[in-house]
């Protein structure tokens, strides 16, 4: 009987690594301070780990900047350009985040950064060369598995598996990237032995594609992959599946020659059965049921009720107690939570407390449950307050949702009678011009509301100050020409925080940070019960704005989608639910706004795409609810209103008729460095709409010329009709200067009014 986890979260209780590494970049600390201190985190996540009874620990878990980063050095995965870096530190952090170095001629960018499966977590993509030839580098490992044998801990290495690598991985050329398995086994076999020389016994390979849909190359791949590996003497493997279930990918790991298997039983608990009938007796099990991915405690019941099933079917020396997935997707601990009332306290657990989850249940599958009996009953009383609490559940939200009729979820007319009046209201002129709705968070901005914070300045002074920066920017829109202006967003932080603070159910920590890309974390907000709006929460700023200009001020709201994808969910009702009550709350906002005399209502919703489900099989479902819950945030007003969404690029092919049925009036998207194919689908697809493909990358200082937009636009007309388009930059402008941001836009105003006199 065995208790362990798949991965802890590096970032530390304190986000130690993120000011350490931070602090190395700016030359503040050295590269010996640098290593002594995360030598100093991996010895505290792992001796929290034995503290606590677990079994074994994973090494390898740690890194830097990001994991998936650390394989592409381990096999010598560096385009060559990267050379010119110095070896080591240099060289690795060239590669997560460029390097730029006039004096040594040195200017290259970073790799490619991904989203990690459906988390928030970001990873950098392995570019594999034409003639990629592969080289073990072990250092990082080794090294770190020598500090965890140093300790006297039961070290399990971590690695991520190569058929999952070379999937996530990319190539220039036109072949599969599993085409690389056969040059990069070798390199395999070659660490394997090196680990197991080391002592090691079990090697954990992470293969979560598995809980994908996968092809037939795939699946070939896997079992070239772990034959081969199979017959390095000595080595034992634990295949690490997460993030869903293996579905129709069982039959496929009950062949593989492998010691153990790790299955996600929170994502799919129902897979259990399955598994404990066709994965051999001889393949030992480690039971993901605490879950990885979010903040709540188990329900240590529910969970040993799994235990016990597997229990029935093997002997408990094969079983091994999990989390669902690595912890990296958890805060550290609930140790700093020390303004969250004890009630809401008593129902989280982060990483920390969920490692004390699983060794509990440990304890109850090898000694029975009496032996823990006081931390099961302390376990159920939380979650019966939680269940039974009324700041949980409120009747009239509930009420409301049964209420809704297919009406709720429609405009009053189609799209064409909607712009027909539309056209008559605004009079826009072709090719109108606007903005995503961020202008330049300066230092300005920031520190005005960090001394609100923290009561330097009153609630009025603060007010003031928002005031004057929201007018000076609307009259620069004003008067650089751009037809319909927004506010700035200068009182918001960010998308979902803002909304966040003025909804019931909703509640913030203050540490509860999660890794999402290198030093970068997030800390999102935690939906705990049901979502209600109480106040309206951005009329007073949207009256304010109009009274600036006489054009149109577009009022700026975040989607519901986006909102519960960038929070901590409710794991007790589904995600539908919860995205249904958000929707309900943005459309009494969207309604507020138009009897407070706002005219165009835009709704972001850039996180629509992430949503997808992992699985094929589950996206018309999700398609359907997340779609209907944005139609349900704006069908409440009249046909005159416009009704706006923004999206950042995204592969939308795949959704293109989930996009159509969302029925924006206009609709803008990340376009700048998308080919435009994307168009194309556009017209294919039969969309009637009004559409403004970004002309300029803001993710970039550059300020980008008069006629590199046009010529952009005269390309996109191949593929829309000019009555349809809009004139825009890709997104936001939150993290640019004003110096760009007005030079661009000036430039893009530009564009539209040369296109006028041309159309
Ligand atoms: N309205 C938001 C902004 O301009 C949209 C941001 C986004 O798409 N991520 O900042
Ligand atoms: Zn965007």
């Amino acid at each position: 009987m065995s208790a362990s986890i798949l991965g802890f979260p590096r970032i530390g209780s304190k986000r130690q690594l993120k000011t350490a590494v931070e602090g190395f970049w700016s030359k503040k600390i050295s590269q010996e301070e640098l290593l002594s201190q995360a030598r100093q985190l991996r010895q505290d996540h792992w001796n929290l780990q034995s503290s606590q009874g677990l079994t074994q620990v994973p090494v390898g878990d740690f890194t830097f900047y990001d994991h998936v980063l650390d394989h592409a050095i381990l096999f010598g995965i560096v385009p060559e350009r990267y050379n010119a870096a110095d070896a080591g530190l240099e060289r690795y952090f060239a590669l997560a985040r460029g390097l730029q170095v006039p004096s040594r001629n040195i200017d290259l960018p970073s790799l490619e950064m991904v989203k990690w499966f459906d988390t928030n977590y970001h990873y950098m993509v392995p570019e594999l060369a034409i003639n990629q030839e592969f080289a073990l580098d072990s250092s990082k490992i080794i090294g770190e598995l020598e500090e965890a044998l140093a300790l006297g801990l039961n070290a399990r290495p971590v690695v991520i598996g190569p058929v999952t690598l070379l999937k996530l991985s990319k190539t220039v050329s036109s072949a599969s990237t599993l085409s690389f398995l056969p040059k990069l086994l070798p390199k395999y076999v070659e660490l394997v032995q090196q680990l197991v020389n080391k002592g090691v016994k079990t090697i954990q390979l992470d293969e979560p594609i598995l809980a994908l849909d996968i092809d037939e190359e795939t699946k070939e791949a896997f079992k070239t992959a772990y034959t081969t590996l199979s017959q390095v003497s000595g080595a034992e493997y634990l295949l690490a599946t997460y993030f869903g279930g293996l579905g129709n990918n069982l039959s496929l790991v009950a062949e593989l020659p492998i010691q153990a298997l790790h299955i996600d039983l929170v994502r799919d608990p129902k897979q259990l059965p399955k598994v404990l009938s066709t994965i051999p007796e001889s393949v030992n099990l480690s039971l993901g049921v605490v879950d990885g991915r979010n903040i709540w405690k188990t329900d240590l019941n529910n969970a040993f009720s799994l235990l016990q099933e597997a229990a029935k079917a093997r002997p408990v020396e094969n079983l091994t107690v999990s989390a669902s997935c690595s912890l990296l997707h958890s805060p550290h601990s609930l140790e700093a939570e020390t303004a969250l009332d004890a009630e809401l306290k008593s129902w989280l657990a982060f990483a920390t407390e969920k490692v004390v989850e699983i060794s509990t249940l440990a304890s109850a599958l090898k000694n029975g449950v009496d032996s823990v009996k006081a931390k099961f009953e302390e376990n159920a009383a939380a979650l019966q307050t939680r269940r039974s609490s009324t700041r949980v559940s409120n009747p009239e939200v509930k009420a409301r949702v049964q209420a809704l009729t297919a009406a709720d979820y429609a405009r009053q007319a189609e799209f064409p009678v909607r712009q027909a009046e539309q056209r008559e209201k605004f009079n826009l002129p072709l090719f109108p011009t606007t903005t995503i709705g961020s202008f330049p968070q300066t230092s300005e901005v920031r520190r005005n509301r960090a001394r609100f914070r923290k009561g330097e300045i009153t609630k009025a002074e603060y007010e003031q100050y928002l005031e004057t920066a929201t007018r000076e920017c609307i009259e620069w829109q004003d008067k650089a020409g751009l037809d319909v202006l927004v506010h700035g967003e200068f009182e918001r932080t960010d998308m979902v925080e803002f909304f966040g603070e003025h909804l019931s159910g909703f509640t913030f920590t203050r540490n509860g940070w999660v890794q999402s890309y290198g030093s970068r974390c997030v800390k999102p907000p935690v939906i705990y019960g049901d979502v209600n709006r109480t106040r309206a929460m951005t009329t007073e700023t949207a009256k304010f704005s109009q009274t600036c200009t006489s054009k149109p001020v577009k009022g700026m709201l975040t989607g519901p989608v986006t909102i519960l994808q960038w929070s901590f969910v409710r794991d007790d009702q589904p995600r539908s639910e919860t995205c249904q009550q958000i929707a309900l709350a943005i459309r009494d906002e969207v309604v507020d706004l138009e009897s407070s005399g706002t005219t165009i209502i835009q709704v972001d919703e850039p996180a629509i795409r992430e949503g997808l489900p992992l699985r094929h099989e589950n996206w018309d479902d999700y398609l359907q609810w997340s779609v209907d819950a944005f139609r349900l945030a704006t069908a409440g007003v009249k046909n005159s209103t416009q009704i706006h969404t923004h999206m950042c690029y995204s592969d939308f092919n795949a959704i293109f008729q989930s996009i159509k049925r969302l029925d924006a009036d206009v609709i803008t998207i990340e376009n700048a460095k998308s080919d435009l194919k994307l168009l194309h689908a556009f017209e294919k697809h039969g969309y009637k709409a009004e559409i403004g493909p970004g002309l300029y990358d803001i993710h970039s200082p550059r300020v980008p010329s008069t006629q590199e937009m046009k010529d952009r636009v005269q390309k996109m007309l191949a593929y829309l009709a000019p009555s349809l388009l809009w004139i825009n930059p890709d997104c936001g402008l939150k993290t640019r200067g004003w110096d760009e941001v007005k030079a661009a836009l000036n430039n893009l105003v530009d564009v539209a009014r040369q296109l006028r006199k041309e159309h």
